[in-house]
Parts: structure tokens; sequence; C-alpha cells
């Protein structure tokens, strides 16, 4: 969104909400040319809360903080379309608020992070704005990664322990608790059809991670998989295809190794025999046969002081007919 985008809106059809001097401020550090009040039109949303979302999740009020910090200048766009360059908005400022009317579902304190953005006003998303204001774009979803997914249970990385999202234990609802969040993406708008009360309002979707899909598939009671989640799955496995990949091909070459280095000091032992053995090795005890081996053949191999012309000359022989 820079100022070589902008071009002055001919009639904008809406009135903006307004914009203090210190939100203009805040505005144009991230503006290439100072704009004026009445070339930025602003808006309120919120993006995420602590209470417990469609996919039995929550951010904790602390990770609502770190968010706060993580938000402010990202852009958001309109449906996943980076290529709408015109229609994008940029949060230029983020707080956490507590709401006293408002309880979570699991009881307490209820806070949620609001952000204010702005866009220039362009002909271009003079249509994107009247949307924002006739409340036909209601919903923001949001992307976030967060280092941990804890069990509101039992306090454990919600993979590895044995509750399950949903379900109440001891009178307690099990959910995962999104902590240290690490980044923050880009932010979108999200179309729904309109609705009574206008205005942008409020869904949060975080990105699940790797390990939530793959419990999520095992339980075989998750919430369906998006699209995007199926995207994510196929690039996991497709990473552990390469690494499987080069796990055999690690262990193809370190097989080859270990028959070298057996034909030098193993003389006796045949390549036949020795590749039977290998094939039951593991990665570690083929990587300790190869150790040995080098060794043996180090020792074995070693220039021998003339004064020992005899075995020097053996050890000569038996080097020439084993070198590869
Ligand atoms: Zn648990």
């Amino acid at each position: 969104m820079h100022s070589n985008t902008i071009h002055k809106a001919a009639a904008a059809a809406t009135a903006p909400s307004a914009v203090s001097p210190e939100e203009l401020r805040l505005i144009n550090a991230y503006t290439r040319r100072e704009l004026g009040e009445d070339e930025v039109y602003v808006f309120s949303l919120t993006l995420c809360d602590n209470d417990v979302d469609r996919d039995g999740e929550r951010f904790s009020v602390e990770s609502l903080f770190a968010l706060e910090k993580l938000f402010v200048g990202k852009t958001g766009i309109f449906d996943h379309d980076p290529s709408a360059k015109n229609q994008a908005a940029r949060i230029f400022a983020c707080e956490v608020v507590h709401d006293p009317a408002r309880k979570t579902a699991m009881g307490d304190a209820y806070f949620s992070l609001k952000a204010r953005a702005y866009m220039p006003k362009t002909e271009e998303n003079r249509a994107l704005r009247e949307m924002i204001d006739g409340g036909i774009l209601k919903e923001v979803s949001v992307g976030c990664a967060v280092a941990h997914t804890l069990c509101s249970i039992c306090g454990q990385e919600y993979i590895t322990c044995t509750h399950r999202k949903g379900e109440v234990y001891g009178g307690k609802l099990c959910c995962g608790e999104l902590t240290n969040p690490t980044d923050a993406y880009e932010w979108s708008f999200v179309a729904v059809p309109a609705q009574k009360q206008a205005g942008v309002t409020k869904a949060k979707r975080k990105e699940k991670s790797m390990e939530d899909i793959l419990k999520s598939l095992e339980s075989k009671k998750g919430a369906p998989l998006s699209g995007a989640d199926c995207e994510k799955l196929l690039g996991y496995i497709n990473e552990l295809k390469q690494a499987a990949k080069d796990g055999v091909f690690y262990r193809e070459s370190l097989t080859s190794e270990v028959l070298r280095l057996s034909a030098a000091v193993q003389p006796d032992i045949s390549r036949d025999t020795m590749a039977c053995m290998t094939k039951a090795m593991s990665i570690a005890q083929l990587k300790e046969v190869k150790t040995a081996f080098e060794k043996q053949k180090s020792k074995e191999f070693a220039p021998v002081p003339q004064l020992y012309g005899g075995s020097a000359k053996k050890n000569t022989e038996s080097n020439g007919q084993f070198t590869i």
C-alpha cells in the first residue's frame, strides 16, 4: 500500500470512521506521502479473543497481548487474493480490550484483540469500503503461528495427553490453549451474506498445526479438514517422502562403505555374507561397524618403518589388492 497506487477518491459513498490526529500520525508512518484525514478510510475490527472457538481452542490472554504487537502493520486482503493490491487494508493499531459484561465459555473474564485498520480511499476499493460499511464484510480471518497448544485440563501439550477437546473432565471443559504466538500473518476479509448488525465483526481462524491435523485424523472425530489443512498435510507428506528418499540414499551409501571396508579388513568374509549382515543392521549399527572397520584399516595399513621390511612389503601388497 504505497502512495504510487493511491488515487484520490472521487466521491466516497460512505462516511469513514472518524480518525483522530494521533491515528493519522500512526497511519502516515506507513505511507510514502502524507495522507490527510479525508484521504483515508478507517475501520475497527476484532481479530481474536480468549473464548473457545469452533475448533475447541482459544488464545490465552497472554497470547492476545503478544498478538497485539505482532499484528500491527499487517495487511489484510479481500478473500485471500493478494493480487488485489488496491483492495488491501493495513492494521495501524491494536489493543487488548476487556469486556466486563461477557464471560468466556470457560467462565472466565473475556478479552479480545481489537484493531484499527485503514486503507487509502481509491476508486478501486470503493466497493470494498461500501461492503464494510454495509455489514456485508462481517468476517475477518486471521492467520498466526503459536508455539504451543496446551491442554486446558492437564497443562500438557495437547498432542501428548489423553484429554479431548470439547469433552468435560470433572466439570471442566477441555480446550486447546494457544500460547506463545511466534508470528502473525496477513488477515483477510471473508464475504458473508449481510446480517442484521452492520459493521466488521469478528471471527478468528488460526492455522492448524500439523500435530492438530494428525491428531484429528487419528481420533477420526475432529473437525473436517479444510482445503488449507489438506494442502498443508500434502506438503508434510511430500517432505516426509523426500526425507525417506534421503534416508534410503544415506543407508545405501553407508552400506556400500561398510562392504568396501569389510573387503579390506575382513577379506575372509564374503561380500554376500557381509551384505546379508548389513541388511539386518540399523543405521547406528552400520555407523558403528564402519567406524570400527576404518580404525582397523588405518592401523593395518599404517606406514610401517623400513626396519620391518618383510611385513611392510606384505602390507603394501594387501593395500594394493584392496584399494578401491
Ligand atoms: Zn490433557
